[in-house]
């Protein structure tokens, strides 16, 4: 979601007319309902964004190519087409123009749900390597017993813990009622970074297991990338906090 909407949405009587393509939606293929943003005044830019809901099986809207992708497979990512889709007035989501304002809103509350997926991911990678170097044997011992390992698994608990902490504060903050935008900027940054840096971290204990599809630890890498991407990138997330701690 940014400011560059290129789906438009032209006022007709007590409909709006939507013509555009979505790219990358999650679960496009199994919802029932959308919630799609679209630009009824295509000079205004962010101003001009509007946000709409939409049902599925609705004239001129269809579920496109879906996506193959490196990681995350059990949930489907599709595009999405609107191809002249009217949507009565009443299937608008507040004012004209408000759509920029509800779509930051739903980012915040959705970034520190990445923490958390990504802190569950670098757990589950944790534990793995844990069981595994504890049972495989190298030179008459545990490969848990090298020290080099075991700093390895000291970094990785240790960032877990962090990113756990972060998570934790981003949500009471939102539960107090209280701001936290760059709360939640920073705990999916850093814990979808702990994710990346910690899953690749297991796949190095584990050695070649690692890279085998016999255990889990590489799916858990490939499914922590994308956590560095969606719901804004970490070079977005990092220009929030930058402008939080700035301005
Ligand atoms: C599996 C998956 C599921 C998704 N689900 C949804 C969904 O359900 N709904 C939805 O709306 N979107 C969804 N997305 C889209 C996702 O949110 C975007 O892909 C993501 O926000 C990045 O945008 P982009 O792909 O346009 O990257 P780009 O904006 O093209 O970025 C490319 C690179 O440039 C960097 N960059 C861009 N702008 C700046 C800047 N100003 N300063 C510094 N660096 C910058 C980025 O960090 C990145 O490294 C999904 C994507 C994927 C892959």
């Amino acid at each position: 979601m940014r400011g560059g909407v290129v789906t438009s949405a032209v006022k007709d009587g007590n409909e709006y007319v939507l013509n555009g393509n979505k790219c990358f939606i999650t679960n496009a293929s199994s919802a029932e309902i959308f919630v799609v943003f679209a630009n009824t005044r295509k000079a205004a830019g962010i101003r001009g964004l509007t946000a709409f809901v939409l049902e599925k099986g609705t004239p001129g809207f269809s579920v496109g190519k879906k996506e193959e992708k490196m990681g995350i497979c059990a949930s489907d990512t599709c595009e999405l087409i609107l191809d002249g889709v009217r949507v009565p007035e009443e299937q608008r989501i507040g004012r004209e123009g408000e759509g920029f304002k509800l779509a930051m809103k739903t980012l915040d509350a959705a970034r520190p749900l990445v923490g958390a997926v990504s802190v569950g991911i670098s757990q589950a990678a944790l534990d793995c390597a844990v069981k595994y170097a504890k049972e495989r044997q190298q030179f008459n011992k545990p490969v848990a017993s090298f020290q080099l390992v075991q700093a390895m698994v000291a970094d990785m608990a240790m960032q877990i813990e962090a990113a756990r902490l972060l998570v934790h504060k981003a949500c009471w903050l939102k539960d107090q009622g209280m701001p936290y935008s760059k709360e939640a900027a920073m705990a999916k940054c850093f814990a979808s970074d702990v994710a990346m840096k910690v899953t690749v971290d297991a796949v190095q204990v584990m050695g070649g297991y690692g890279y085998s599809k016999e255990y889990p630890a590489e799916k858990y890498m490939r499914d922590a990338k994308i956590m560095q991407i969606y719901e804004g990138t970490n070079q977005i997330q990092r220009l929030v906090i930058a402008n939080a701690v700035l301005y």
